[in-house]
């Protein structure tokens, strides 16, 4: 079980849902997380976009 890979998800071309974690990135000043991810079956790759956690500082959440 790693935290890249989510259950449910699938590849959007094949809909095969063997695919595996292949990089990341913050968008728009952090707002934003893009998840990369390509296909076992058909080495299709993907983008999912996803809002950024909070952070990364906590300290402000905690006043
Ligand atoms: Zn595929």
């Amino acid at each position: 079980m790693t935290p890249f890979e989510r259950p449910g998800r699938c590849c959007p071309k094949c809909e095969n849902k063997g695919y595996m974690f292949w990089a990341r990135k913050n968008v728009e000043e952090g707002k934003f997380v893009e998840t990369k991810y390509r296909c076992r079956s058909c080495a299709h790759e993907w983008w999912e976009r996803i809002p950024a956690p909070r952070g990364p500082k906590r300290s402000e959440d905690a006043a």
